[in-house]
This record gives structure tokens, sequence and C-alpha cells, in this order.
């Protein structure tokens, strides 16, 4: 990414009816799809829509810290697709290996998660590199938690763009140590070193940088004025009724909306 920049300084990369660079891209939705309750996720993706997000995010396979918490379920993958079909959103979900990867793309889904814990995943980042060599196919690379130099970060996202789609948005998205009171470090503040070294968009997540509903709007915020190029935002349409983080993370639709109009504001300033 660094060595090609001048290569690629003029690639662009449309998710949906949206062309990074030219308007903020807005991705919302669950952490975490619950398949027992698929009205949640339906509800979301219109509530999300209507509130002005251009892709819907949905945990389908989830990297939980307990073995024995929710793992995620493959019906979810069903249920995300046909919010898909329901809204005309593109659809953004995380997977963690090759099985998940290939039923991944088999399904349709529009964009691919790499988690901040296989953001140094080596074999799996090739994987997904060598699968959506000759597709459309955009990946989302979260930030891991333990990643320093801003190279290690880049070389990773190298990993999958040197097999031939340079469709990778860097998304930043809060590191460990967590800064007292919040889920993570919010790491907004390294955008303009993304983009100074790279051509690739920067697509923040407030929602793990944060950690918490009440911090995401302004955390969201921030990230736009230090020029992100789009967001990625957990919401629902009841929280406290959600699994995984949305019961403590995720915005309401009104929230969404509000931050959604907000974020758009500041961006074109
Ligand atoms: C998520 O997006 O729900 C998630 C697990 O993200 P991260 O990999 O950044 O923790
Ligand atoms: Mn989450």
């Amino acid at each position: 990414l660094m060595d090609r920049r001048s290569d690629l300084a003029s690639h662009r990369i449309t998710l949906g009816s949206v062309t990074l660079g030219e308007e903020l891209l807005v991705i919302a939705g669950q952490c975490t799809i619950d398949p027992k309750n698929p009205n949640f996720l339906y509800e979301t993706a219109h509530a999300v829509k209507e509130a002005g997000a251009n892709a819907l995010r949905g945990g389908v396979w989830k990297p939980r810290t307990n073995p024995y918490s929710f793992q995620g379920d493959v019906k979810s993958l069903d249920i995300l697709m046909e919010a898909h079909r329901r809204t005309g959103l593109p659809v953004d979900a995380e997977v963690m290996d090759e099985t998940q990867l290939h039923l991944a793309l088999d399904a349709g889904v529009h964009m691919l998660q790499v988690g901040a814990r296989n953001a140094l995943n080596y074999s799996l980042l090739r994987a997904i590199g060598r699968a959506v060599a000759d597709r459309k196919t955009i990946v989302l690379l979260k930030r891991g938690l333990h990643m320093g130099p801003i190279s290690e970060f880049i070389s990773a996202a190298e990993y999958i763009v040197s097999f031939g789609n340079p469709n990778v948005l860097l998304c930043p998205r809060g590191t460990a140590p967590a800064l007292d009171g919040y889920r993570n470090h919010p790491d907004e503040s390294i955008t303009p070193l993304l983009k100074e070294k790279t051509w690739a968009p920067v697509v923040v997540d407030p929602s793990h940088s944060v950690g918490k509903a009440s911090y995401v709007p302004a955390c969201a915020l921030a990230a736009v004025a230090y020029g992100a190029d789009g967001l990625c935002i957990e919401a629902h349409v009841q929280p406290s009724k959600g699994i995984g983080d949305d019961p403590k993370q995720a915005l309401t639709p009104e929230v969404l909306g509000e931050t959604i109009r907000q974020a758009r504001q500041l961006w074109t300033l």
C-alpha cells in the first residue's frame, strides 16, 4: 500500500451507492445477529437505512472472549442476506477462518470484516486475499488491539491487496491497554497518518473504541474531524434486547440518525 501509493492513488472503492472519498460511508447494524430473533435484524436494517446508513453490519460468527458465550451461528448468514434483499443495503460480516470465508463469499456478502484479533493472522489474511483476488468484494481490516507501529497495520492490509484486489478499508477501532473508563484506547487520531502513508480509505469504528453507547457519537464526530472516509457503528432497534456488544454499545436508530446527520455536516466542511 505504501509502495503503490501513486499507482493506486486514483483507485476508487464503491460500496452500494457510495464511492469512498466522495461522501462519508456509514456502515451500521448489530454487533451480533440473534438467530432466534431474525426480526430484530430486519427491523434494524430498515431503521439504519432510514437513519442514513449506506451498508448493514451483522455479526454471524463472533470472536468471544469466553468460550462458553454465544459464538454465532451459520443460520445468521441467511438472515443477513435476507436483510440485504429486504433493504437493498450491502452487507458486512466478520470471518475468522477459511470455512467461514467461503461460506460468506458463496452467500454473496459484499464486505468481509477481519476482526481486531485476527489482524495479524497472516494465513487468514492471505486466504482472504486469494479468495477475493478476482472479485469486487471489499475487506474491512480492523486494527489489532496489539498493533504498535503504523507499518504493522499497513503491512497487514498489504497481505490482502498483494493478491490483486485493492478494495481494502483500514479500520481503527481502539487499542489495548484501554484508556481507563473506555473499552479500548480510542485511536481515531491515527487517521491523518494512515491517509498520508497509504491511498486506502479509513473507516473508523467508534463503537469498539469507547465501548459505551453514550460515548459513541462524540468519538464518531472526532473521527470525521480527523479526516475519516467512513464510520462503522453498532446500532440496534432495541439495544437492551440485543446480544453480544449490543446492550452496552449499540445506538438506537434515533441517536444513530442524529450522529450521521452531524457527521455528514462535519464531513463537508
Ligand atoms: C465487531 O465488529 O463486533 C468486533 C468483534 O470487532 P473487533 O474485531 O474490532 O473487536
Ligand atoms: Mn461488537
